[in-house]
């Protein structure tokens, strides 16, 4: 079976709160199962790969986000065409609001967006911050946020999961992350694959099927993860 490809975006730059951990649970999942698997990690000027099966990016500062976005911009049509042909992304935070359409920063800076996802992020005075755990489609998804950007869903996007108040894309419309195809944004650090497994294998199940390869996954002893997401769950935030 040829191996699983995995492209890790930016994994120097973009990689706050434990994101990279995200890149290690999809490796073990399929290691695990004897699936076999191998990372491409893409820096600033490198090509990404071609028959890519997922792509992994991570949260990073406004700054941060700043000094990667010509480079990002210039991935555009290859991520474009990459969803559309149903590759399975990951965005996180700061890589969630890069794949929208643009995000304007508390500072005023204007870092434009591959427009990917059907969202757009605006930098406020505050900040959500905090420890959350959120219901979706694929289980409950446990992780920490901490970002100014808000972001409002165009009509493309679907939310990945519902929140509270104050909480998620916005702070205000109670929706957290999105959904558009098969590519998944959220606010969600920690890394949260860790604490979700349901929804790690969602994105296995995913790519596996979309090249062909049966989605079944073999059962994992996910005791461990779902005890830390239930300590997690519990903390104030
Ligand atoms: N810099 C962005 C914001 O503050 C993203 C932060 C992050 O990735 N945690 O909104």
């Amino acid at each position: 079976m040829t191996p699983l490809r995995i492209v890790h975006l930016y994994p120097h730059e973009m990689n706050i709160y434990g994101d990279t951990g995200n890149v290690v649970v999809l490796r073990r999942r399929l290691e695990w199962r004897d699936l076999p698997v191998e990372i491409v990690p893409v820096g600033i000027g490198d090509a990404l790969p071609s028959d890519v099966d997922l792509i992994l990016g991570g949260g990073g500062q406004d700054a941060t986000q700043g000094e990667i976005g010509e480079d990002f911009q210039r991935r555009g049509p290859d991520l474009r065409a990459a969803a559309d042909d149903g590759v399975v992304m990951l965005a996180i935070c700061g890589a969630y609001q890069l794949l929208g359409h643009e995000f304007l920063t508390h500072q005023g800076t204007r870092i434009a967006g591959v427009g990917v996802l059907d969202v757009v992020t605006n930098g406020s005075d505050t900040r959500l911050i905090g420890n959350h755990a959120v219901d979706s489609a694929w289980g409950r998804l446990v992780g920490y946020e901490n970002h100014s950007g808000l972001t409002t869903l165009g009509a493309a996007a679907t939310p990945l999961a519902r929140t509270v108040p104050g909480r998620g894309n916005d702070g205000r419309d109670s929706t957290e992350g999105c959904v558009q195809g098969n590519v998944f944004g959220t606010y969600l650090h920690g890394p949260v694959l860790a604490k979700s497994p349901r929804f790690a294998d969602e994105l296995l199940r995913r790519a596996l099927e979309r090249r062909g390869d049966s989605g079944e996954l073999a059962p994992l002893d996910d005791a461990l993860a779902l005890q830390a997401a239930d300590v997690a769950a519990r903390r104030p935030r």
